[in-house]
């Protein structure tokens, strides 16, 4: 069996505690491989090789870090296919996703941040109180915890900058999904990457990843995934006055104005609530349909949800893979019964498909308002809901009613509405007449129980370094 192990300084393989936990297969529920089963020591021992390599990498040009990087931007991109795969089987996402968009975005991210690491500058002040300028440092060894539902994507975007940047990082890739991380920290030394710059530590979040937050050589936390554990990590990091990015869960809504081009948009529209099975943080999962085009809507969004195609994510053609895990499967399935519970009309799917592996039919739910858990809680799975609303205002106030504020996407043909409606959503990212459109140099994070800081561009190269104010007299 397929065993993924740690990487820590020069060696990858065996874990320092020789346990080994099984890693799931979720097109048919069955273990496929073993990852390392980690522990606070596997935990030292990574923070001690990235303390070892930190004054190395930070004494390096830019330049050279930016060529580290960009070398292997360029490996992963010679291996798309095998990540691709690795990501299809470990995930449970369909292949044509993993190749064509989130593979390909991992090797952007490390490009991007190998550009920044020559591009990024500080400020100077003067004409005020003598010449200042400002020095930014790498913060040493950093911490970067990342979730399952967008594997390489989302371990890049954090680990690239934080090296770009100058730091040694110790990161934790999701249990459930070790894979693809795995392999990137090994092709990382294969291709020169000094050992000890690019740890990896597996294993259980209460083991591995508090281990990692409390670390009192760590200096920052970087993560991304759900609201609670965000705030568990919080609860130990803050009196630590260690710096934190956290980037939680959301429960966005989708505003649909019956002036929008949305029949031509409607395949958009489909994928921003069914993309990856639902398991994207940005997932349109609530939208909100102008009444006067409700019906209409409502006919042409269940016909297209209807028609997705569900099944194996090696199988050419699949658009709808199943979920991640059987916790994950069990947990959607809670949320359907409730939505039940509460009221909701099943327009289509519903239920498990009668298959083995982790699948659910694509799910369409009307007759609930704003207010109920449904359309509360985040569910992260092929389930959305369908709601009417009467004017602008409306709209406004449903979009804004829930914790969450990490995104929202907005679908009219009217300017003003849209600037309006941009100002006013409680949200970090608003989309326009688009879903899921990044420029990497944007600032990207939520607001209220979606998080805490913003990753992206600059911001990122600013959470990952210290400012220092030099300032000298002039005569
Ligand atoms: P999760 O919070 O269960 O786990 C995320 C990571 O944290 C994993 O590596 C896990 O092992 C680790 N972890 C778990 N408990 C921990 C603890 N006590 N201390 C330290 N680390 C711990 O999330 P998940 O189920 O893997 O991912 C799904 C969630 O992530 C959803 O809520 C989704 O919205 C969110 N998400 C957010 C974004 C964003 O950018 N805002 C992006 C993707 C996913």
């Amino acid at each position: 069996m397929q065993r993924f192990g740690h990487v820590i300084g020069p060696a990858s393989g065996a874990p320092t505690s020789r346990q080994w936990r099984p890693v799931f297969d979720p097109d048919t529920a069955e273990a496929y491989a073993e990852v390392a089963d980690g522990d606070a020591a596997s935990v030292a021992d990574a923070v001690d090789a990235a303390r070892q390599a930190a004054p190395g990498w930070a004494g390096l040009r830019n330049s050279e870090r930016a060529r580290h990087l960009e070398r292997l931007a360029d490996a992963l991109e010679a291996r798309i296919e095998a990540f691709a795969r690795a990501e299809a089987v470990d995930a449970g996402k369909p292949l044509a996703l993993a190749r064509d968009i989130e593979i390909p975005r991992a090797v952007s991210n490390l490009r991007f941040f190998a550009h920044a690491a020559t591009q990024f500058a500080s400020e100077s002040h003067h004409g005020e109180a003598g010449l200042n300028y400002t020095l930014r440092s790498p913060l040493g060894v950093v911490g970067c915890i990342s979730p399952w539902n967008l594997p390489l994507y989302l371990f890049t975007w954090k680990i690239a900058p934080a090296l770009a940047a100058g730091n040694a990082v110790v990161a934790k890739p999701s249990e459930v999904t070790p894979a693809s991380a795995t392999l990137l920290g090994e092709l990382a030394l294969e291709v020169g990457l000094p050992p000890g710059v690019l740890n990896i530590v597996h294993g259980l979040g209460p083991a591995v990843g508090e281990a990692l937050v409390a670390h009192p050589r760590v200096k920052a936390i970087s993560f991304t995934g759900s609201t609670a554990v965000g705030r568990r990590i919080a609860g130990i990091a803050s009196p630590m006055l260690k710096k934190l990015s956290l980037e939680l869960g959301g429960k966005n809504a989708t505003l649909v104005f019956a002036d929008s081009d949305w029949r031509a948009q409607l395949d958009t529209l489909v994928r921003s609530a069914f993309q990856n099975s639902g398991q994207i943080c940005l997932c349109g999962s609530r939208l909100l349909v102008e009444r006067a085009v409700y019906d209409e809507f409502r006919e042409a969004f269940v016909a297209r949800v209807r028609a997705l195609q569900v099944g194996a994510p090696l199988a050419p053609g699949t658009q709808v893979g199943p979920v991640v895990s059987q916790a994950h499967f069990d947990k959607i399935l809670a949320a359907l019964e409730r939505a039940r519970a509460e009221g909701g009309r099943v327009l289509c799917g519903g239920d498990a498909l009668d298959r083995p592996g982790w699948y659910l039919a694509p799910t369409v739910i009307d007759g609930l308002d704003a207010t109920c858990a449904t359309n509360r809680e985040e569910i992260f799975g092929p389930v959305a809901t369908l709601q009417a609303f009467d004017d602008e205002a409306q709209a406004l106030a449903w979009a804004n009613a829930g914790d969450y504020g990490l995104s929202a996407s907005v679908w009219t043909r009217d300017l003003a509405r849209a600037h309006r409606l941009a100002a006013a959503l409680d949200v970090g990212i608003v989309w326009i007449n688009t879903w899921l459109m990044r420029d990497l140099r944007t600032p990207f994070g939520g607001t209220g129980a979606s998080g805490l800081g913003r990753e992206g561009g600059m911001e990122a190269m600013r959470f990952f370094t210290d400012p220092k104010n030099v300032c000298i007299a002039l005569p």
